[in-house]
């Protein structure tokens, strides 16, 4: 285990592929700010990469065998990639399940307001933020909107130079001397417009702001049928004056995602049957039919097993039984700045490997998976085989700490599982931080896990 910053093993040559991955992961977490855009660019690679749809599969009902592979999506939202395996599935499989859904504002149903001559959008927040952190930021405005005859409306305002930005402004120091103003959710609304539309006699700016909609074919009754997320603006950039590190929106936990991603790419005729996995929802309990606990993983797989002529509802079950996983989940960095809620030792420090959280429950392990030193010991072989540098840690002091993840919805099925992840420092901020080695360990423990 790494006391030190793994780039000191690096030769010239490692770091140098380091560098470009880490481009490539930048220019994917600049332009996946969504889930949509980001299973967008997911299944764009798969198919790139020679993967095939299960649901084309099914309608040709077209048999599978070793070495196929194939993908398939939810809602849009979420997804599931597979390569089958030499061995029949029932002898387990090999998981990597991250999440895509991030913390950010979403649009209300019903948002346009206008208040003294200024138009905004009502936003409630989506997951763990600090308040506070959002306001006097550039943001953008990233949607789908579903007319009523179905018709799909994706925008994205405020990335381009040539877009303006939005925000939410916040009060001057000098209005704040006697009392501290505290941010509510319901405080966090989004100024984007103050021109008035003179041909009307009421509420004139959101008149002329209905207009740009309009422009976009959007109405106003549409924002009800519609996902509009308010993010950060702006591209992940190198961090550091040593660029070392990387600054970016939505680390939690696309930076896992991509780095899974990439890992699944590379496989080639895997011994056992592997699966890699990216569910919406997680920052909000895993629950919908786009998170972990939907039915739709568990269904993928069992019509991948039918196409392969191996399903049975036994076999299912042993299937996933004896399957492994990497929760793979990113876990708060050691922040010097903060030292109190952590304990060093057990932290995980940024530049020191993929970090491996045994349990993540605070309090008594609450709510935590325990993973079980049998399998920790079979990965510990596997990451020794393959020079992948990791640490062992913890999120937070014992009753400060814990996070919970898609760990424990997979250990249900019986099936070994265990959180690694990418440290992250800021994490749920709107800009978080991560270290480059951490992030190459990470894929090439993924690439590792996936030869098991
Ligand atoms: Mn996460
Ligand atoms: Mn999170």
């Amino acid at each position: 285990m790494n006391k030190d910053n793994v780039i000191s093993k690096y030769s010239k040559q490692k770091i140098s592929q380091m560098e470009q991955f880490c481009n490539d992961y930048k220019a994917f977490l600049s332009s996946c700010k969504t889930e949509r855009e980001c299973i967008n660019f997911i299944t764009k690679m798969a198919v790139d990469n020679g993967y095939i749809s299960l649901d084309d599969a099914l309608k040709q009902n077209k048999k599978l065998k070793s070495g196929d592979k194939v993908y398939a999506v939810n809602m849009g939202k979420a997804m599931i990639l597979m390569v089958i395996g030499e061995h029949e599935m029932v002898h387990g499989l090999n998981f990597v399940g991250s999440h895509i859904d991030s913390p950010r504002l979403d649009l209300k149903a019903n948002p346009v307001y206008e208040n003294n001559g200024l138009c905004l959008l009502d936003t409630h927040y989506y997951g763990g933020i600090k308040k506070y952190q959002w306001t006097t930021l550039p943001l953008a405005i990233h949607g789908t909107v579903v007319k009523k005859d179905g018709k799909k409306i994706d925008f994205v305002y405020g990335e381009d130079e040539k877009d303006g930005v939005v925000g939410i402004s916040d009060l001057l120091p000098h209005l704040e001397k006697t009392k501290k103003v505290e941010i509510q959710g319901e405080d966090l609304n989004i100024l984007v417009g103050s021109t008035p539309d003179m041909t009307q006699k009421e509420d004139k700016v959101k008149a002329n702001i209905l207009k740009i909609f309009k422009s976009f074919d959007i109405e106003e009754d549409d924002l009800f049928s519609a996902e509009i997320e308010v993010v950060p603006s702006g591209k992940a950039r190198d961090f550091g004056l040593d660029k070392s590190m990387i600054m970016g929106y939505g680390q939690d936990d696309r930076v896992c995602a991509y780095a899974s991603l990439r890992a699944m790419m590379e496989l080639k005729n895997p011994k056992h049957t592997s699966v890699c996995l990216f569910v919406d929802k997680e920052e909000i309990g895993s629950v919908g039919a786009t998170g972990m606990s939907s039915k739709f993983f568990e269904n993928s797989i069992a019509e991948v097993m039918n196409l392969c002529g191996q399903y049975n509802e036994l076999d299912m079950r042993r299937s996933l039984n004896k399957s492994r996983m990497l929760s793979s989940d990113v876990t708060a960095a050691y922040d010097p700045n903060y030292p109190t809620p952590m304990n060093e030792a057990t932290e995980a420090h940024l530049g020191r490997g993929i970090s491996f959280n045994k349990y993540t429950g605070s309090k008594g392990k609450s709510g935590a998976n325990d993973a079980n030193p049998e399998f920790i010991a079979k990965l510990r072989q596997v990451l020794d085989k393959h020079d992948v540098n990791y640490q062992a840690t913890e999120m937070g002091k014992v009753d400060a700490g814990g996070g919970g993840t898609i760990a424990y919805i997979m250990a249900g099925y019986g099936m070994e599982v265990i959180d690694a992840g990418v440290p992250v420092l800021s994490m749920h901020a709107p800009w978080e931080i991560t270290s480059k080695v951490d992030i190459y360990e990470s894929y090439l423990c993924y690439k590792a896990f996936y030869e098991m």
